[in-house]
């Protein structure tokens, strides 16, 4: 479907920025509908509504707080370290390296990150399921956040001034089309990935793609210093 356009120009990016879960791997593996099914059994076991009830509160605090942890703190006290410990024996098989993502990673000039709204134990395991670890700086999650998630703009803040990074020449990847926003509104070039991307009509996404590694290697990119 790209293959008639012009390779998206990303010679200026040397910071490369990307959301983790659904975007370094596909919404297709069905991991985030494991994720999902773990936090409504959360949500039901704080709240003691029945399962139906406990999903639509959770996909409410989502759409509200840009986290469901966000709402169940807010309202419910739930302890953070707590709510991230039911995350942290995920059965991963669902996770599959991808041998074209990892070279297609690989040959990003300049330095990687991980900007994720999970926690940072999660961020890990996950990393390290897809073989992609190693490609990484370092990952900035919620916890680095102050449990203050993205789209809000004092994550953006948070993470720009612990990395030093300069928009300008940073590149942002992520599937949840709102929280490109604000990565535009600092100047970084955003790319919207996922089944759902190219019919994406926002104004702040830059670019749009359903394979992330194709993307990524029909990218035109700054020439090794
Ligand atoms: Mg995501």
């Amino acid at each position: 479907m790209t293959a008639d356009r012009d390779p998206p120009d990303l010679s200026q990016v040397d910071t490369w920025l990307f959301d983790l879960d659904n975007t370094l791997y596909p919404a297709s593996s069905g991991f985030m509908g494991v994720i999902e099914g773990r936090m409504t059994d959360y949500v039901e076991r704080v709240t003691g509504l029945v399962r139906e009830e406990a999903y639509k509160l959770q996909k409410k605090y989502l759409a509200e707080y840009g986290l469901t942890l966000g709402g169940l703190m807010e309202h419910h006290g739930v302890d953070p370290d707590d709510y991230h410990k039911m995350f942290q024996d995920l059965p991963l098989e669902r996770l599959a390296h991808d041998p074209e993502l990892l070279a297609a990673l690989e040959r990003l000039p300049g330095r990687r990150l991980i900007f994720t709204n999970a926690d940072g134990v999660h961020a890990k395991r996950v990393l390290g399921a897809l073989g992609l670890s190693h490609l990484f700086a370092d990952v900035f999650h919620i916890g680095h956040a102050d449990f203050v998630p993205k789209p809000n703009k004092p994550a953006f803040d948070r993470i720009v001034a612990l990395h030093a990074i300069e928009p300008a020449t940073t590149a942002f990847f992520e599937d949840a089309e709102r929280n490109l926003a604000p990565a535009a509104a600092l100047g970084m070039t955003t790319v919207l990935v996922g089944p759902h991307a190219q019919a994406s009509t926002a104004d702040f996404v830059n670019h749009r793609t359903d394979n992330l590694a194709s993307f990524l290697k029909d990218a035109r990119l700054k020439k090794a210093a």
